[in-house]
């Protein structure tokens, strides 16, 4: 939804960058830049280096060549305030990964008490408006196994923003969802980029990326073969790598 809102500055610049595993090129030459409050999504097959992308974006995975810039901190730079960008950038898997023996609330208030040191009252009452945010607030006292697939990603998301990230990063968050709690999650996202959280969303949910996304990427072969706003990616798309793509999955 194109100018849904302002855009703002960069937040995210990825520039030339390649990522080898041993002689294995993952990500060869990528470029992408998400302005603040801007929606991105990432699509394309399997293999072709899309959670890489996004785990070289939040530094979980250095880069072999190239930069990368979020809120104007180089990830690589050996100087790198690591705290810094855990708190700038927020990511989410399809494993949830929850701490089981934790509450819904308690999940949500660990990382700003025990990684920020924040005020416990203040993480308390911030957690439980964010539980409300996406949903949530009858679960407080719930563990995550008495949440369904949906809940623990929404629970897992609020822990997310708990850090109150720049930027959120999505990586196939409802791929091992059934229909119905896929649903209440990709709401909850769409809710959070219409208030102009700025997101990076690798999907398989079509309909949901051409109706969200600001811009979306087609990566193919750790390349990015075309991008563009979604009706014309989704409408007329140029190279015939995109179009055999969209012919499977549409
Ligand atoms: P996608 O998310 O688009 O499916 P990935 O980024 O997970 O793709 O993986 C891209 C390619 O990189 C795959 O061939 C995968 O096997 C390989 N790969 C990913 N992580 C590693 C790793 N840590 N070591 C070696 N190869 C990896
Ligand atoms: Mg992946």
């Amino acid at each position: 939804m194109a100018s849904r809102h302002q855009l703002g500055e960069p937040v995210v610049v990825v520039a030339g960058v390649e990522k080898s595993f041993g002689a294995f090129a993952v990500l060869k030459d990528v470029g992408l830049t998400v302005r603040r409050g801007e929606t991105v999504c990432i699509i394309g097959p399997s293999g072709s280096g899309k959670s890489t992308l996004l785990r070289c974006i939040n530094g979980l995975v250095p880069i072999s060549k190239g930069s990368i810039t979020v809120a104007g901190r180089e990830v690589n730079d050996p100087a790198l305030d690591k705290l810094g960008l855990r708190r700038d950038v927020g990511i989410v898997f399809q494993q949830y990964n929850l701490f089981p023996h934790k509450t819904a609330l308690q999940n949500v208030m660990m990382a700003p008490i025990h990684v920020l040191r924040q005020d416990k009252v203040a993480v308390e009452e911030r957690a439980r408006k964010l539980l409300a945010k996406v949903g949530l607030s009858d679960k407080l006292a719930s563990y995550p196994g008495e949440l369904s697939g949906g809940q623990q990603q929404r629970v897992a998301i609020a822990r997310s923003l708990a850090m109150n990230p720049k930027v959120m990063l999505f990586d196939e968050v409802t791929a091992a969802l059934d229909p119905e709690t896929k649903k209440e999650v990709l709401v909850t996202i769409q809710d959070l980029a219409a208030e102009g959280m700025t997101c990076i969303l690798v999907t398989h949910e079509m309909g949901f990326a051409r109706e969200v996304a600001d811009h979306v990427y087609f990566t193919d072969g750790g390349l990015i073969v075309e991008h563009g706003p979604p009706a014309g990616l989704f409408g007329a798309p140029r190279e015939e790598r995109t179009k055999a793509f969209l012919d499977k999955v549409l």
